[in-house]
């Protein structure tokens, strides 16, 4: 089975279906136990220097591998399903469609520390459009991955693009990493911007202005 992944010149190219897939539906690895994750946990809490069976630490392996179930479900879920669902009767409407500030918690692939931030999504609509919430979605399910900011903003573009077959499609993701604020050359007002444009927004600048003006950068 075939799917397409829009390439950064704007067209379409036939990809492995494989690519789009959560990462645990492409390798069949094992999945460790329960009971091997809390004592990993076990494992870094001694390692920062603390004891894991004071009282304070002594659930903390257990409330550490349930919070990872929440941080890291995007792995089981499949971000193109979510657009599944559109609908189809847009009117006259020919403007692009805008979401603003859409809230993004992932974690670096790099340090496993917090990247947060915001998201701002704009397709400009063919035949389908499709529920707010749902590209909310499409969002949390690629941030609830181990990431690094300029494939998160990718695959965002990338599943709209393929789903709902817009014109064009623009995604930009302002962030800050905590593995750049809080640790090393610790440079805190450091913000990162990565953008990622198909379609009309990447040929015409116009629409690419008028995007980027609207969500003020
Ligand atoms: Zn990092």
């Amino acid at each position: 089975m075939e799917a397409e992944i829009a390439q950064s010149n704007g067209e379409r190219l036939a990809a492995p279906a494989t690519r789009l897939l959560p990462y645990a539906r492409r390798k069949e690895a094992a999945a460790p136990t329960r009971m091997e994750a809390e004592a990993a946990v076990r494992t870094l809490i001694r390692w920062a220097g603390d004891d894991p069976d004071r009282d304070g630490l002594r659930d903390t392996p257990a409330r550490v591998a349930r919070a990872y179930e929440e941080w890291f479900r995007g792995y089981r879920e499949h971000a193109g399903n979510l657009l599944e669902r559109t609908f189809d009767e847009i009117g006259g409407y020919q403007d692009p469609v805008l979401l603003r500030d859409i809230p993004v918690h992932s974690f670096c692939e790099h340090h496993m520390a917090p990247i947060r931030g915001r998201a701002h999504i704009a397709y400009l609509p063919a035949q389908h459009v499709v529920g707010i919430s749902k590209l909310v979605r499409v969002v949390e399910t690629f941030s609830r991955r181990l990431q690094i900011q300029e494939r998160l903003t990718d695959d965002i573009a990338n599943v709209i693009d393929v789903s709902l077959r817009p014109l064009g499609v623009a995604v930009v993701i302002e962030a800050d990493h905590d593995c750049m604020t809080t640790r090393g050359v610790r440079t805190h007002a450091t913000r990162m911007i990565t953008r990622r444009t198909l379609g009309a927004f990447a040929e015409d600048a116009d629409m690419r202005r008028d995007f980027f003006n609207a969500i003020g950068i």
